[in-house]
């Protein structure tokens, strides 16, 4: 399935799955007028500290009332009931009385732009953290994300912790299994997180999944076509993205969908789905321990009814580069004008995909936040909330969602010693809000600033930055 992206300078056919994360490797044109801050590290006090705060810690769902948190450096260094804190002296008190303070929020689907434009690229690690995005698992691989991200953690520009996937595999980076050690090996030695699981054949994929194993280099993302979603889970991938291949599988037994190409995320199918498989589909999915990425504001973006030039209007929409909005613009329209495109089966797709979700959490099955931003309308750090709020729209808690995007970011990474919940040692990387977000998952929106590392950025602060990239 071929899909024509106009994005201007760029009208290229890609496979139809390859689109998704390709368009953000084209997308390097430059960004509005911002100038680059300074790292603001030098004029942080010592110490930060919180009175009559509500913690969210994230370990359940509980709320520790009137708690003082003193924040050292970039650790989280004590948490106590008021009555009985002491306030160091050195330390800069923030405003945070019968306000909420729960852990910064991980986008495990996100995107960084390459080297093309390098103010575009740290502008967009700012939009993350102006959004309480203190980490982002970052899915299209560059070497210049290695850099970026030791800039990020000497302090030289503000942004999340990044962790990088090296660049997409495909035929033209892994032509066959022969190539399959060298090209692991470059990605570790160069020294990327995970790799981007993206169009391989089936022996290659199993050859590639041996040697990561083996190595300790874990692969994420897409499930080539090939492969499919019971081998991808055999292999241990380790998190399947957009929920690819699912649809599929609950279609390939049926002999009428036999010979249909499944078309975007299975929308071509959707009519020959059994939803009866999906039992076998998630004690797969549990029994490989595999994580699900889901993705949905993705594909409800592309399948909504609202027409793109509505979308365009969205306040953050200000944040982007035009050329991005008019690139977002043309292929929504290109998309919708496809011959397979037919709406009533996108709202099936898009239901059936709610219900995936829903099914795979309840269960038990292992699920992070993430948006895929900036692609199709989510602009990094402000697409997180539209997707926190399709994953209550699926049937969550707000509470259910936030684990997904603190939390359990945390335990995927083997590091929820380091992030994801408040505990006294953690990393300071925390969102101040004004009010409860399990009572509203938009109340994450409704910030008294964050902390990044250790740093305080309070509201104030982060909109004036906005402020200077924005475009007129
Ligand atoms: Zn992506």
């Amino acid at each position: 399935m071929n899909v024509k992206l106009n994005i201007p300078g760029y009208s290229i056919r890609v496979p139809g799955l390859m689109v998704l994360c390709l368009v953000t490797l084209l997308l390097t044109t430059a960004c509005a007028d911002g100038e680059s801050t300074p790292a603001t590290s030098a004029d942080q006090p010592d110490a930060i500290v919180l009175t009559g705060v509500n913690v969210l810690t994230m370990k359940d769902d509980s709320i520790l009332e009137g708690k003082t948190v003193v924040i050292r450096g970039d650790r989280i260094e004590s948490i106590r009931p008021d009555e009985e804190a002491e306030i160091p002296e050195d330390a800069m008190q923030v405003d945070s009385e019968g306000k909420y303070l729960m852990p910064g929020l991980a986008e495990m689907h996100g995107h960084i732009p390459g080297p093309d434009d390098s103010q575009y690229a740290k502008d967009v690690l700012f939009l993350y953290i102006s959004n309480g995005v203190t980490t982002v698992r970052n899915m299209a691989g560059h070497p210049y994300h290695l850099e970026l991200s030791e800039q990020v953690m000497n302090g030289e520009i503000p942004g999340p912790v990044i962790y990088a996937a090296s660049p997409w595999l495909s035929p033209d980076t892994i032509p066959d299994t022969d190539a399959v050690e060298g090209v692991v090996q470059g990605y570790l030695d160069e020294g990327f997180d995970l790799m981007k699981m993206g169009s391989l054949s089936l022996e290659t994929y199993r050859k590639l999944a041996e040697v990561a194993h083996e190595e300790g280099l874990p692969f994420a993302g897409h499930i080539p076509e090939e492969v499919g979603l019971r081998v991808a889970l055999d292999e241990r991938q380790a998190s399947i993205d957009h929920l690819d291949r699912y649809v599929e599988f609950l279609a390939e037994e049926n002999p009428d969908a036999e010979n249909i190409s499944p078309g975007f995320f299975g929308s071509a199918i959707i009519d020959y789905v059994e939803e009866e498989r999906l039992d076998e589909a998630i004690e797969l999915t549990i029994e490989a321990g595999t994580w699900n990425v889901p993705t949905l504001s993705l594909v409800e973006h592309l399948e909504s009814t609202e027409t793109p030039e509505e979308m365009a209007q969205w306040p953050e929409m200000q944040y982007m580069p035009r050329s991005v909005i008019e690139g977002w613009i043309s292929s929504k329209h290109d998309f919708q004008a496809r011959d397979d495109f037919q709406p009533e089966a996108a709202r099936k797709l898009v239901e059936l995909r709610q219900k995936i979700t829903k099914e795979l959490h309840d269960r038990g099955a292992l699920i992070v936040l993430g948006s895929d931003a900036p692609q199709f309308f989510n602009v990094p750090g402000f697409s997180i909330h539209h997707e926190m709020e399709m994953m209550v729209a699926t049937g969550l808690s707000p509470y259910e969602v936030l684990v997904t995007g603190t939390k359990n970011a945390g335990i995927y990474f083997d590091e929820e010693d380091e992030f994801g919940m408040i505990e006294e040692g953690l990393r300071a990387d925390l969102i101040l809000l004004n009010s409860n977000p399990f009572e509203d998952i938009a109340n994450v929106k409704n910030r008294a600033g964050v902390i990044v590392r250790g740093e305080w950025w309070p509201e104030d602060k982060i909109q004036d930055k906005l402020g200077e990239l924005a475009r007129e």
